[in-house]
Formats: C-alpha cells, structure tokens, sequence
C-alpha cells in the first residue's frame, strides 16, 4: 500500500490523481491534501478519502473547515503545507500545485527525501539545479507526471545515458496551431481554453496555446534527464498519440504512444517500479489512421525560442521567464492583455534582467517577485 500526500489536490491533475486512486483503493490510501481555493470540492475529497491531515493556504479556511470536519487535522499557511509536503506517514509525494507556487512545497518533499510524481514543472524552470541538488542529498526519487517527460523517462528505462542522441518532445500546437499572426491578435480567452486534445487547468491551457508550456518543459526534460537544450528537439503533433521519442546513436528511435490522457502517466508514476493495470482506453491506431509531425512556427510562437534562450543564458534567467509569462497570462485570462502581447511582456521582462549566475533559494525568490513587478510595469505600459 502506498500512502500519497497530493499537492494540488482539487487542480485537473489532483483529480485526476484521486480518480486513480479511488481506481485502485486496495494499492493506494490518500494520508495528506493540499489544496488552494476549492473549498467546496476539498471538503467533498476529504470525505471520500479520509486523509489524516490537509493543509489549505488561508488561516481563516482551515479554521471553518475545522468545525465541519471531524478526524482529519486541518493546517494552514507555508508551514502547514511544507508540512503536508513533508508529511512523516507519505511515502509519495503527488506534486501538482500550479505555477511558481508549487516551488516551496515542492522542495520540502524533496528535502524530506519523499520520492515525487512531479507535474509542477515550474519548480524545475525557476530551480533546477537546487532541486537537482537537493534530490542527490536526500534520495528523493522524482518521476515526471508531465506526459512527455513520463514518454521520455519509459523510452530510456534500462538504457545507458551515453546511447541517447536527442530527446524530442511533441506538442499538440494547441487550439491556433494553424492561425496566421494577424488572427491570432484577436484571440479572447474562452478561444484560447478550449484544447483539442486534453482536458487541463486554465494557466497551462494558454501556454499550450503559445507553445511557452513546451519551452518549460524543454526546461523540464533539461534538468530531469540532465541533457543539454540543444538535443532536446520539439516537433508539433496534433494528434497527441505520441507523447514523445528519444532518439539513440545507432539512429533508432522509440517513442511512447497512448490514449492523451493524464490518468496515464499520473498512474505510470503511483505505481512505479511495477507498470499500473489501466485505467486509460485502449489505443485504435486504425481509427486516428495518420499520426502527423512537423517543426514549431518560432515567428509566430515566439515563447517557444525564448525559453531555449532563457535556459542557455541560465542562472535566474529562466525564474524570470515562468514569472513574467504567469503574469501575461493572468493578464490575458482576465481580458487585459491580447494573445499577440503576452510574448512581448515575457521579451520586455528577460530583456531588463541582470542574471545573477548561481542563484541561492532567497535569490530565486527574489527574482520570482522582481520578474513579477517588472511584467506588470510592461502591462501598464503596453495601455498607453
Ligand atoms: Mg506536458
């Protein structure tokens, strides 16, 4: 039996994670949630699953759903949830807070030595080499949950690292893959969520339509694979069957193809070492008939380049661009903001950083909140 502590609890893939879960109850038993501001869903997970703590951000939440649950201890605040995090009855860690937040968190499963099924790729972008550092000291095992990056991670089970060539990541291209730059100007919000392929929280709904959320995950496979940017290539893929390839010195290639659908790799990862029974649909390649695959349009899609940029230049460079394109797209998702501006504001902020080469955790933080100020100083700007 596995004991889990979920961060992200009542996100798509903390969802996802407890319908696996409530799949497979005899395998897993949920010990800790952590989950943000669904606190109508939270109190419905908690009464199916029983977990012996939760921790919500706000003092004021756990004190009300405190008096209305009995048997499980509500916590609060950074402390609460690092401690859920960290949480001495989990064996598993199911890290899927979104966005910078999840960095803290993050860290203290992997500095409590927890072994990770990690979806909050940003803890990678803006940390990387703390994490990476971090895990080596304590043995915290971290296995990716992002569908490419658990592709990536079967096709180089039982393989030397030597033998691999490149990694190649697929991307749907999102809903405006085909669109012209003109037309992508006018694109609203509710056009931008609505995926062709997969069901996913708003905020990575709209990097996947700039294509910013596979530069994070060219960040990502980085630092998970230890593999420089240069032989990590990204193709377009619309169909979403294969998740992603590697590409070996002897030419051969293997790729993992499925169903898109998250429940798989989130299963993939709960269930490590031993491979999960289902609990995806089966794969008719005679139905798709055609899987497609072409290069990414950088011109149109600039995010894409600048987070190759962003990487090669290092240091808290890449911290800058997770936040001043979280605050883009904030923007955006709130009507402030065009599709066609959120790489400017993302170009504006990388632009007007000073690196600061070996950032500590305070200098990332730091950063994180500079990057912020400085993106929205650009959405002012962009008004007049
Ligand atoms: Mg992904």
């Amino acid at each position: 039996m596995k004991r889990l502590s979920i961060l992200g609890s009542t996100g798509s893939i903390g969802q996802n994670t407890l319908d696996v879960v409530s799949q497979h109850r005899q395998k897993f038993k949920v010990v800790a949630l952590v989950a943000g501001r669904n606190i109508a869903l939270l109190e419905k997970q908690i009464n199916a699953f029983n977990p012996e703590i939760v921790a919500v951000a706000d003092k004021d939440t756990a004190d009300a759903l405190s008096k209305r649950i009995k048997g499980t201890e509500i916590l609060s605040g950074t402390a609460g949830i690092n401690h859920a995090a960290s949480y001495e009855n989990a064996d598993f860690v199911i890290s899927a807070i979104s966005g910078a937040a999840g960095l803290i968190p993050t860290l203290a499963a992997v500095r409590a030595g927890k072994n990770i099924g990690l979806a909050n790729k940003e803890s990678l972008v803006m940390a990387g080499a703390i994490v990476r550092e971090e895990a080596l000291k304590s043995g915290s095992m971290i296995i990716p949950v992002d569908s490419e990056h658990c592709a990536v991670f079967q096709c180089l089970e039982g393989r030397r690292k030597g033998d691999v060539k490149k990694i190649i990541l697929t991307a749907s291209g999102g809903p405006f893959v085909d669109r012209s730059s003109a037309e992508l100007k006018n694109i609203t919000a509710k056009d931008a969520l609505k995926h062709p392929n997969w069901s996913m929280g708003k905020k990575i709904s709209i990097d996947s339509a700039t294509l910013m959320n596979k530069g994070l995950e060219v960040i990502e496979a980085c630092w998970l694979f230890d593999m420089p940017a240069e032989n990590i290539d990204v193709l377009i893929h619309p169909q979403s069957i294969v998740h992603s390839m590697v590409e070996f010195k002897d030419r051969s290639c293997l790729a993992q193809m499925s169903v898109p659908d998250m429940r798989g790799p989130i299963a993939y990862a709960l269930s490590y070492p031993e491979m999960p029974d289902g609990p995806i649909a089966g794969l008719d390649l005679d139905r798709i008939g055609s899987l497609t695959f072409r290069k990414p349009d950088l011109e149109k899609f600039p995010c894409l380049s600048y987070a190759y940029e962003a990487f090669s230049a290092g240091g808290s460079m890449p911290c800058v661009l997770n936040a001043s394109n979280e605050v883009a797209v904030h923007a955006f998702l709130d009507g402030a903001i065009g599709f066609n501006d959120i790489h400017v504001i993302i170009r504006n902020t990388i632009d007007s950083h000073d690196i600061i080469p070996e950032p500590s955790l305070d200098d990332i933080i730091e950063t994180d909140g500079w990057a912020r100020k400085s993106a929205k100083k650009y959405l002012k700007e962009l008004d007049k």
